[in-house]
């Protein structure tokens, strides 16, 4: 059962997804050698209830915190702790808020401090992807046409691009029909319709495509421990252009 939203239900994805953003946008100013990843967590969680929200992640399925917070070769779901983060990090922080019932979800990949002009082409790419994909949720494309747009571009850089997990529909639940693989074929799978409300969150791998869950049952790495990047926007589809819900211009980091 895909549910189609009204134009009311679309107005609060967009304000649960803005809290999202706006966490991020705060997140970015404290993201630097030496902090932990528990502390950017607790800071996000007092965020998002000081605005009326509630964290969208925190218990759900027994995620113990509020943020998923993916170091280096994690590629998504780890769990914030003491570890600091260390010059040259990348950090994809996906974050949930849930406010007037509605979920919002986006994830950004952070670099710390001063990293290798590799990486920051795997961030570039990986960013590049999404915007791709977001291009083809307009009504009458398929879920295959996003999946595909995603992979292709991916590819052609020489990345790999993860099949286990994917990105999802989005409304008073967190995850909703349809999934939203970020590989397939253009034309495939089912049409899309005005106001389905989609997450496209590419996971995209510098190495191979293989990855592993850790013994915590969350946390997810490359198999190969090369670095893994994540972004994530929640879109509504429109006839011409998809609306995008959250806004990673809020997140400007101060130098
Ligand atoms: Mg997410
Ligand atoms: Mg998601």
């Amino acid at each position: 059962m895909i549910f189609i939203k009204t134009e009311e239900e679309v107005e609060l994805c967009r304000q649960s997804n803005l809290l999202v953003s706006r966490t991020h946008a705060m997140l970015a100013n404290e993201i630097k050698p030496g902090v932990t990843t528990l502390f950017l967590d607790k800071l996000a969680e007092e965020f998002i209830r000081d605005n009326g929200g509630v964290p969208g992640f925190l218990n759900y399925n027994g995620f113990p915190n509020s943020l998923c917070i993916s170091v280096n070769d994690v590629v998504v779901h780890g769990i914030p702790s003491g570890s600091f983060l260390k010059d040259g990090d990348i950090v994809s922080i996906d974050c949930g808020a849930v406010l007037n019932g509605f979920h919002g979800d986006s994830s950004y990949t952070f670099e710390v401090g001063e990293v290798k002009p590799a990486v920051k082409a795997l961030l570039v790419c990986t960013k590049e992807a999404l915007y791709k994909g977001i291009e083809k949720a307009v009504v009458g494309n398929t879920i295959g046409d996003i999946g595909s747009a995603v992979q292709d571009h991916a590819e052609s850089h020489g990345y790999s691009v993860v099949r286990e997990l994917v990105g999802h529909g989005i409304g008073r639940n967190l995850h909703e029909k349809p999934d939203v693989p970020n590989y397939g074929k253009k034309g495939k799978g089912i049409k899309l319709l005005e106001r389905m409300i989609l997450a496209i969150e590419p996971m995209i791998n510098m190495g191979k495509k293989d990855i592993y869950q850790e013994r915590d049952h969350w946390t997810i790495r490359t198999r190969d421990g090369k670095p893994s990047a994540h972004f994530e926007h929640t879109v509504v589809v429109r006839p011409n252009k998809a609306d995008v819900l959250s806004d990673f211009s809020l997140i400007k980091k101060k130098d």
